[in-house]
């Protein structure tokens, strides 16, 4: 049995180094929830993915703050534990919040890897020493300004760009960076923001030889219409917030609703349900790609690990940790090597040191957690 003697949620506040736009938020400032777990003598980092709203999932940086301390974190922290699973299962009387529980199950993801001495890559069965680099640009009404920002990401060094788009702001954008750079991996993410009805623009979008069109359809949509949409288009369609479960990846791929999906361990629910659904997609043809939650240093290393998994066909969403944040919360930082490849930690565990120093200077709030006390401070 081993016994976690000390849960540790902070909420910190990185400033962004740019204003991140998508069809439906605008963020300059990234809410993070960072969890610490100490399992017997092994202290452990995850972090929650949620956004500071409910726009592009249910779940907030707000909601899953009350979800952890509340619930979630005192049922960890309770009793000793045998396994993840069990652990999980104790966690299961929490209906719904996938997010919050994946702080959770990530962080123990990372214990395990610790005990059995090898990295979080290997542990999950992961065999690329590096991964390429893809990044994501926000939407920018201004055409120049957009041109500037996929110039620039280029020169950085990153070989794949996802654009944003929403009706209105489609086909011209991309049509401009396709004809500026012809040879560039290209995607866009629609995060919902079409119906059947404009479908015509997604149309246009076939010309433009993107890697995938991902979420076009509003949320609600049943699979059975993306199917149809999806028989209309040569674009793949790439599913993210519209699968939650092994369950819904069954459907989509059974009806043809897609052909490409995006996973991200901290939406699924934790490491184990996003294995669950890349291995059903690896064994059906369906192309992965690992997406980004604008993650800080403690997110991005899991994503790093997973994303080396040779099933991830698709460059995903793994930017330098310098795109995105002034200063980052751990060391070494994920930077970009001459090919445009982000390397994979070797080291036991995640891979990744997290500077308190720089915690505390971002702190928000804390809340803390032992099995004798419940909840100490906050
Ligand atoms: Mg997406």
């Amino acid at each position: 049995m081993k016994q976690i003697h000390r849960a540790t949620l902070y909420h910190i506040r990185l400033p962004l180094v740019q204003a991140f736009r998508t069809s439906v938020d605008a963020y300059s400032m990234r809410d993070v929830l960072l969890l610490r777990l100490e399992v017997e003598d092994v202290e452990v980092w995850s972090e929650c993915v949620a956004l500071p709203t409910p726009t592009y999932w249910y779940e907030t940086v707000l909601t899953a703050w009350y979800v952890l301390t509340d619930h979630l974190l005192p049922l960890t922290v309770q009793e000793p534990f045998e396994t993840r699973e069990e652990l999980m299962a104790r966690l299961a009387r929490v209906r719904g919040h996938p997010m919050a529980k994946a702080a959770i199950e990530m962080a123990l993801w990372a214990y395990e890897a610790v005990e059995a001495r090898v990295s979080l890559a290997q542990l999950v069965g992961a065999t690329r020493t590096h991964v390429p680099a893809g990044v994501v640009i926000g939407m920018v009404r201004e055409p120049k300004l957009l041109l500037q920002r996929v110039e620039k990401a280029i020169e950085d060094g990153y070989r794949r760009i996802k654009l944003k788009i929403a009706p209105g702001h489609d086909v011209e954008p991309v049509s401009m960076v396709r004809k500026m750079f012809p040879d560039v991996a290209l995607l866009v993410d629609a995060n919902q923001a079409y119906t059947p009805e404009n479908l015509y623009a997604l149309q246009l979008l076939d010309e433009y030889d993107l890697l995938a069109l991902e979420e076009p359809l509003s949320s609600g949509t049943p699979l059975r219409v993306y199917a149809d949409v999806q028989r209309q288009l040569h674009t793949p369609i790439m599913l993210d917030e519209s699968i939650a479960t092994l369950a819904d990846a069954e459907y989509a791929i059974e009806v043809g609703a897609c052909r490409a999906l995006n996973l991200k361990p901290g939406r699924l629910g934790g490491i184990a349900n996003l294995l669950d659904i890349y291995r059903l997609a690896c064994e059906r043809g369906i192309a992965l790609m690992h997406g980004g939650m604008l993650e800080s240093g403690v997110g991005r290393a899991y994503n790093v690990a997973l994303a080396a998994l040779e099933g991830f066909t698709i460059p995903g969403d793994l930017a330098a940790n310098s795109r995105y944040f002034r200063e980052d919360i751990v060391d070494p930082p994920f930077t970009l090597d001459a090919n445009g490849m982000i390397q994979v930690p070797s080291e036991i565990g995640l891979g990744v040191m997290v500077v308190e120093e720089r915690i505390q200077r971002a702190l928000f709030r804390t809340a803390m957690f032992t099995p004798k006390d419940g909840r100490v401070s906050s």
